[in-house]
């Protein structure tokens, strides 16, 4: 069946051998080209016993012209383009003429073929294993870079994946955004991202689980985050000499830094954690111990109705949140100042649940008080694990 098909397709088309193998592709073991080669020697035979000439594979192939010939060609000219950047894994996309792919299915209509494999599949699989052959490279789905090869004008394109690192930060100073703002010279984002850029050699994008103030700190084991590291020259970073890199700033410190998949990445910054808070609260008039720890038994265990705070409106959704404030403890400073520390759900605006924000937080520790209450200075102590 199978030699007689052949015999059928080589009269009318002359193939090399990899092109009539991969018609064969799923019958059998060994490469395109090893299958071709031998359907043909045995067609041959069959063909000299009947006084028929044989089917050689011709100059140039009528369906691929060839284009497995230009393989190490092609090789040299990917280790030429991909010197400079570091990388363990490759995939190979090839960008085959449209007239290729269609004579190809035309072949397949023709004789009824239902065997048989398209070219860019085989072209990629040979191109790979000649350029891990070279390079000691491996191939790999989730690889480190992708070459995108056009076949027959020879034009190569790399594209390097992403590169992500989890860890945490702990901002030890107040007067610093999270993320670059206008009238601020430095940001969490900046400080931690000037030494991963300069480490990857990449453009480096920080995404921090949650925010804090500018004028809040954040304490405790840190709050998680996330950099991704676009077009990464280096992969091979010892990120633990980027985290004392970026402690040296004295601003931020940063913990646990490891690499993760983009899947992760994403469950990281999506995620929402209880946090615990040491907040500073002025009391209007005048305030006793007692009455501090009155609001602090009342707010335990207390759900939270916060429509979105007068401050924030323009940059966040209008909407109500309901939060639950799990964790509290009073301690009285002055007759104007108590602490309180606080376990609450992620989300939840601390500055506002101590004000009450003209009614949109309810309850509050104004509420709660009796009197008017604000939050003179905060520190996010703990994002906790759930
Ligand atoms: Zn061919």
């Amino acid at each position: 069946m199978i030699v007689e098909r052949a015999d059928e397709v080589l009269e009318k088309y002359g193939l090399c051998d990899h092109c009539l193998g991969r018609l064969f592709a799923r019958l059998g073991k060994g490469t395109n080209e090893e299958r071709g080669k031998a359907i043909r020697f045995v067609l041959n035979m069959e063909r000299a016993s009947q006084g028929l000439p044989p089917l050689e594979e011709p100059e140039r192939c009528e369906l691929c012209g060839n284009v497995f010939e230009r393989i190490p060609e092609l090789v040299e000219k990917m280790i030429e383009g991909s010197g400079e950047i570091e990388f363990e894994t490759f995939r190979i996309g090839s960008r085959f003429p449209d007239e290729v792919i269609e004579k190809e299915r035309t072949i397949w209509e023709e004789f009824g073929i239902g065997t048989a494999e398209p070219i860019n599949r085989e072209f990629n699989r040979e191109l790979g294993k000649a350029f891990s052959r070279e390079t000691g490279k491996e191939a790999l789905i989730n690889s480190d870079v992708v070459f995108i090869v056009e076949p027959y004008s020879g034009k190569i394109e790399l594209q390097i994946n992403p590169i992500y690192v989890y860890g945490r930060y702990r901002k030890l100073v107040r007067g610093i955004p999270q993320t670059p703002l206008p009238d601020f010279e430095e940001s969490v984002a900046s400080i931690i991202c000037r030494t991963f850029s300069k480490a990857f050699g990449g453009k480096c994008i920080f995404k921090g689980a949650g925010r804090e103030d500018v004028d809040v700190r954040m304490l405790g084991s840190g709050r998680p985050f996330v950099v991704e590291i676009k077009g990464p020259k280096r992969r091979r970073v010892n990120l633990k000499e980027i985290s004392r890199e970026i402690d040296v700033s004295g601003k931020v410190e940063v913990t646990g830094l490891r690499f993760i998949s983009a899947k992760e990445a994403e469950e990281v910054l999506t995620k929402s954690h209880r946090k615990e808070y040491l907040a500073l609260v002025l009391v209007e008039g005048s305030v006793t111990p007692e009455e501090a720890e009155d609001v602090a038994r009342k707010l335990r265990g207390l759900e939270i109705r916060q429509r979105t705070p007068w401050r924030v409106r323009k940059v966040r959704a209008d909407k109500v949140r309901v939060k639950r404030v799990y964790e509290t403890e009073a301690r009285w400073i002055d007759d104007k100042h108590f602490e309180l520390r606080l376990v609450t759900d992620g989300g939840l605006y601390i500055k506002e649940l101590i004000s009450g924000d003209k009614g949109r937080t309810k309850p509050s520790v104004s509420d709660l008080l009796g009197k008017k209450a604000w939050c003179e200075r905060l520190d996010v102590l703990n994002i906790l694990e759930d």
